[in-house]
């Protein structure tokens, strides 16, 4: 077993509280991801979940009892780092066999699970080789190895796939998550990088300046963001946000187009940010008036950036649309897919 429930963490460097009162709790065998921009606090809270920080405030437990007094040697949780932190001098086998060696486990009993995660992580023709013979996705591997090793009740990882160029970084996101599936072991990922959060976890968190934003299976931030801030940071490209309001039931736009159906729940003459998704505007011969003023082809797809009542706005359409820079368009709305945001906190409003 290993569930992990944080309550109300709170983290302080001197006078500066850097985690605000963190609540998440992560069921056995879950892979749950924090995400957010840098310097929100995502590391902080790892750390202080492995014991290599100590927290300033607020209750951790493993299974239902704290840890928050037990050494990190004691948490029966293993962690993987961004820059593996693997030993130049000892090769694969012993890299990946240390911690246990540290734990006065027998040699033979080494070699047996340093063999198993050998052969879990592909690694096994690589034992005697050293650190600087392997490519970046290998070491990540022995550092990978040297977790599994301990049979830990919780893996932790920051960023490991940051230091990977991106063809190795989707290759080992894959890696990951099927060993996540295989070993069933609960994994807590940080990253900055939505798109890995997204295709890799069970559970995102997003978090933002201390603050947990919203918590959620990935495709409910996608679909129902709490807030603008998780619509703008879920989602590649990112979703559009015009102002507008609502006269007579439609959101209309500051040039005065209207656009769709005003969310249910707002009233007329209520200001507010209006969230679409690239994939939800159409080009169509009526609706909103704009101007292209970029096209790029990214091949699967074709982004168009049109001017919409002076505000960018990025389509993306699968369609091989012939349109040009200073093309005049007319953009729809799919019915529903309007999300409204109040224009001052970006809390969301109304419902689809
Ligand atoms: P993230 O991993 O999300 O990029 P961190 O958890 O590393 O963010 O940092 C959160 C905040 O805490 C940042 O503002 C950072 O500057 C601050 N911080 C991190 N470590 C220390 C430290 N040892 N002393 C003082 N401030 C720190
Ligand atoms: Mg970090």
């Amino acid at each position: 077993m290993g569930s992990v429930q944080l309550r109300d963490i709170r983290k302080s460097y001197g006078p500066v509280e850097v985690l605000h009162g963190i609540d998440l709790d992560v069921a056995d065998g879950e892979f749950v991801v924090l995400v957010g921009p840098s310097g929100c606090g995502k590391s902080t809270l790892l750390r202080s979940l492995a014991g290599l920080e100590t927290i300033s405030g607020g209750e951790i437990s493993i299974d239902g009892s704290s840890i928050v007094h037990l050494h990190p040697k004691s948490r029966d949780i293993a962690m993987v780092f961004q820059n593996y932190a693997l030993y130049p001098h000892m090769n694969v086998a012993k890299n990946m066999g240390f911690p246990l060696k540290m734990a006065k486990v027998n040699q033979e009993t080494i070699d047996k699970k340093v063999a198993q995660a050998a052969e879990i992580l592909g690694l096994a023709p690589m034992l005697e080789r050293f650190p600087k013979q392997l490519s970046g996705g290998q070491r990540q591997r022995v550092a990978m190895g040297r977790a599994i090793v301990r049979d830990p009740k919780v893996f932790l990882f920051d960023e490991p796939l940051s230091n990977l160029d991106a063809a190795l970084r989707v290759q080992m996101r894959a890696e990951i998550k099927q060993l996540h599936q295989r070993l069933g072991t609960t994994i807590v990922y940080v990253t900055h990088d939505q798109i890995e959060a997204m295709t890799m976890a069970d559970k995102i968190v997003v978090m933002k300046d201390g603050h947990v934003e919203q918590i959620g299976a990935p495709l409910d931030l996608y679909d129902r963001p709490a807030n603008k801030f998780v619509a703008g940071f879920i989602g590649s490209p990112a979703m559009n946000f015009l102002p507008a309001v609502v006269e007579n039931g439609q959101a209309v736009l500051a040039d005065g187009n209207r656009l769709t159906p005003a969310p249910v729940g707002l009233t007329n003459g209520q200001t507010f940010t209006a969230g679409v998704r690239p994939e939800h505007i159409m080009i169509t011969d009526q609706g909103a008036a704009g101007t292209v003023t970029v096209v790029e082809p990214t091949g699967a797809e074709i982004q168009f950036i049109v001017d919409l009542a002076g505000t960018p706005t990025l389509v993306s359409t699968r369609d091989r649309m012939q349109l040009t820079q200073g093309d005049q368009v007319h953009l729809a709305i799919e019915p529903g897919r309007l999300i409204a945001f109040d224009a001052e906190t970006g809390a969301r409003l109304g419902s689809a």
